[in-house]
């Protein structure tokens, strides 16, 4: 890669672009690599302790200081070596050859498009909401460590997500403080000539420019789009503001900016992706806008580019319940993108409606950015395994006929970025045990190393750890008491609130219903008793947003710090406010045991439980999500039965008291139990199971190869496959399902004959084809499985055929099944077509 240059030019708002060595200060500032590697936390902090102490952002401190302390610094031969040694590192992690480029060295796969409506990248970088954004930002890092080549695409909030700050009622207020986007660690992105970069996408009445911003993560980049430009009318400029603010008439937009418009900024850029995936439905519209390019550049149809272009389309499905979907009314949709339809891909309206309806003719139902994402792709993934199950219920619609197991929706559980997550502590322990670059290669040998560290070794990283959050909390809250106006004798004590040797939950997340933030509220008495137990106390730190305008989750907050007041219990439990990724990240590395209370199946995965296990912590929680998978006895604690209960209350009630027993019968009594070293051998045992087992498992590492080799390394071969001669292939395929479809329903069953053996079958059955060749259809028998077993296919051959023109198929099942168990069916088989997701016909014999 050529070394870049920067002049005062290219680099919004800083003043000092002439200082000699300058240059290599911005590129440091300028790629977040530092939000993951520490190595130069130690220079910003240097230049300004009080600035880097509370913006943690390089990029704010190069703006803000002065010329004269600038100099001085680059002067200073220390300073300098470092610098030197900090650019060094990064070319030569640029240089090493990745695992990608090691284990995939002859592939056709050179880009894959990430698109996202949010990323969790850093706190100096705020756009991003939760646990979406925190997916697409560890992914988008692993990315980078592994040498998968992503680029990423999304939008530059002017405002972003709501900042949160509680009052002494223990009511939330929503702030929106703005982002000035000369100091975030962003640039203009300018093409070759100098010119900035914008994007034109069609709104009703105005064309609407989005200027284009580039974002350096690690060897990884990421491209924002923002509508702030000036030429655009002012009921445009604020389209970017918020993230998730607004109705759906605003959210339309958004996802137009983000799925055409990030579209045609790839290609204003020139990148030719042989893969996008889209995390979430949000980023639907580009397979719109993927296909009208390809249609344009080949001289196809819109059906056939489309055909063309989801196999190289990556759908990844977040959400656990219908409601969670994006969805437009027929009149948004018309207004919208009525226009976009005709001109652009030359269907009509209906046409695009169908895409995104379970009934293409029912004008009442809405379009569904999920249907869209999932008829445009040539994969679907849940984020658990459990996920992937509930998945395939939720649209088992797509399929009518279909046994829901063979909804072709699969999973990648998520995984988190570990150098991301890890204290310095974590980092020198693991450093210790597995050496620098553990986290770059495959995982598979981290729990031999991990077993040799000593009892003692592990403790004390745990005390470490805990002690060091017990601080961080308790500058927190002073802060946080004296801005909400708590009296001062609580503001008195903010300095003796906590203990470093207590036993310490933690419990963050968005505050809603069915995250039942308010379980260990079930029995206040019973609570109070485990936190003051005289010999093994226990305290809890929480923080957590609700949804600005959703009052059951605002009540929740106020719970907890009213139950907080009235026990005056500071010193054991405390609610701290803004929960955002420096917050996180403080909780993660320091709390013993991590919570997690959901309505099973409703936490489709969850990452933050993830986030201490690099750090020695353990998780207790509800079989849900990730932990549905992770758990075994040996490595932490789980609630519940494993079984889905809705929201009956009594069921909350039962798993609270489990919740209370779990914590006084195993959780406090062995963490106390201490040998002469002083040291929990049991709890050591467990911490060590846990790092060594899941760390590995729940990487966002394991992830993204996951993805790189189940999806985008396959999603990349189709899509050359099919684009390959101006879209050959993709015409045969659609000629071939029309003629299917057009002939389907006369096709007629005649008899099943069965001869029965010992463990053995033999069935001949008689179809009249009506002209569809053989060769485009299957014929199989199928039996539902036994005992939650996978259900039986046996592939039918065709044998003869009849005088009277009718195939003769038959097949041999060998088993101890009865024979009427099995049943006849037929389900399309054409050239490289994936069934169902491509192709849903099925056709059974009864
Ligand atoms: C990790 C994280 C999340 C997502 O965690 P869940 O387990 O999905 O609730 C949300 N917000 C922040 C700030 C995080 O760090």
């Amino acid at each position: 890669m050529k070394k870049q240059k920067y002049n005062a030019n290219q680099i919004y708002g800083l003043m000092h672009t002439d200082i000699e060595g300058i240059d290599a200060l911005i590129e440091l500032a300028l790629n977040i690599r530092w939000s993951w590697n520490h190595a130069s936390d130690e220079l910003w902090q240097q230049l300004d302790p009080e600035l880097w102490e509370f913006t943690q952002n390089p990029w704010v401190i190069l703006q803000t200081i002065s010329r004269n302390r600038l100099e001085e610094h680059l002067a200073d031969p220390a300073f300098r070596e470092k610098l030197d040694g900090l650019l060094k590192a990064n070319e030569q992690a640029n240089s090493t050859p990745t695992w990608f480029q090691k284990k995939h060295p002859k592939t056709p796969l050179t880009t894959i498009a990430y698109f996202s409506m949010e990323y969790m990248l850093n706190e100096a970088l705020p756009i991003y909401a939760g646990g979406l954004g925190n997916v697409a930002g560890d992914q988008l890092k692993s990315a980078s460590d592994l040498g998968v080549p992503v680029v990423a695409v999304g939008l530059l909030y002017a405002k972003g997500y709501f900042r949160q700050e509680i009052d002494k009622y223990g009511t939330q207020n929503a702030l929106f403080p703005y982002n000035d986007p000369g100091q975030l660690p962003i640039t203009p992105l300018r093409l070759p000539n100098g010119e900035w970069l914008r994007i034109k996408v069609s709104l009703p009445g105005h064309p609407i420019w989005l200027r284009a911003w580039q974002v350096q993560v690690g060897r990884s980049k990421l491209y924002l789009l923002d509508s702030n430009d000036a030429a655009n009318l002012p009921i445009h400029r604020g389209i970017t503001d918020e993230l998730y603010g607004g109705g759906p008439e605003l959210r339309i937009k958004q996802e137009i900016i983000l799925g055409i418009g990030g579209y045609r900024l790839l290609k204003a850029l020139d990148i030719m992706p042989e893969v996008c995936h889209m995390n979430e439905g949000h980023a639907a519209f580009l397979v719109l806008e993927r296909a009208n390019n390809f249609m344009k550049a080949n001289g196809t149809s819109f059906e056939e580019a489309l055909t063309v272009t989801r196999a190289g389309n990556l759908f990844t499905t977040h959400t656990a319940v219908a409601a969670g979907f994006d969805h437009f009314s027929h009149e948004s949709m018309e207004y919208h993108l009525g226009t976009y339809a005709k001109e652009q891909l030359g269907i009509n309206f209906h046409d695009l409606m169908a895409l995104g309806r379970t009934d293409a003719n029912n004008r009442s139902e809405s379009f569904n950015m999920a249907y869209l994402a999932i008829r445009g792709s040539g994969g679907v993934n849940g984020v658990s395994r459990l996920h992937g199950e509930v998945s395939r219920t939720l649209f088992n619609n797509l399929f009518p006929r279909w046994p829901v197991e063979e909804v072709p929706i699969s999973h990648v559980t998520n995984g988190v970025h570990m150098p991301c997550w890890d204290s310095k502590y974590a980092d020198e322990i693991w450093t210790e045990s597995c050496g620098k670059d553990r986290w770059r290669g495959e995982l598979d040998d981290h729990s031999a190393h991990i077993s040799k560290l000593s009892d003692e070794q592990l403790w004390q990283f745990r005390t470490k750890s805990r002690n060091r959050l017990v601080g961080f909390i308790r500058q927190r809250f002073e802060r946080q008491a004296i801005v909400s106006g708590l009296p001062s004798e609580v503001v008195g004590i903010a300095n003796q609130v906590f203990d470093p040797d207590t036993l310490t939950l933690g419990f963050a997340r968005r505050f809603v219903p069915y995250k039942r933030p308010d379980l260990l509220l079930q029995d206040p008495e019973r609570f109070v008793r485990i936190l003051t137990h005289p010999e093994h106390p226990v305290q809890l730190v929480l923080a957590g947003k609700a949804p600005p305008f959703d009052e059951s989750g605002k009540a929740l907050i106020r719970k907890w710090v009213q139950f907080i007041q009235e026990h005056n219990l500071y010193k054991h439990v405390l609610f701290l406010s803004d929960y955002d990724i420096m917050l996180a990240e403080s909780l993660v590395q320091g709390v013993d045991v991590w919570l997690n209370t959901p309505r099973r199946p409703w936490e489709a995965s969850g990452t933050s439980g993830m986030k201490v296990l690099v750090n020695g912590g353990l998780n207790l929680s509800v079989l849900d999500g990730w932990w549905a998978e992770a758990y075994s006895p040996e490595v932490g604690w789980a609630l519940g039965d494993g079984q889905e209960h809705g929201d009956d209350p009594a069921w909350d009630a039962h798993e609270a008291a489990e919740l209370y027993e779990i914590l006084e019968q195993q959780v406090v009594p062995e963490f106390y139990a201490r040998n002469k070293k002083g040291v929990s051998e049991s709890w050591v045992e467990r911490m060590r199971k846990s790092m060594a087992i899941l760390t590995p498992r729940f990487s966002a590492n394991r992830t993204v190869r996951e993805y790189t080799e189940d999806y985008y390394l396959p999603g990349a071969i189709n899509y050359k496959k099919c684009a390959a001669r101006k879209g050959a292939k993709g015409k045969r395929i659609v000629s071939a399902g029309h003629d299917l479809k057009n002939k389907w329903d006369t096709i007629q069953f005649g008899r099943v004959e069965i001869e029965s053996e010992r463990q053995k079958h033999h069935f001949k059955v008689v179809i009249w084809l009506k002209g569809i060749d053989p060769k485009h259809i299957q014929v199989e028998l199928f039996a539902e499985g036994l005992n939650g077993e996978a259900s039986e296919r046996i592939k039918m051959t065709f044998d003869w055929l009849g005088e009277d023109g009718a195939h003769n198929f038959y097949a041999q099942a060998n088993t101890s099944r009865p024979s009427d168990h099995y049943t006849v069916r037929i389900v399309p088989s054409y050239e490289g077509i994936s069934v169902p997701l491509e192709d849903n016909l099925i056709l059974w014999q009864y």
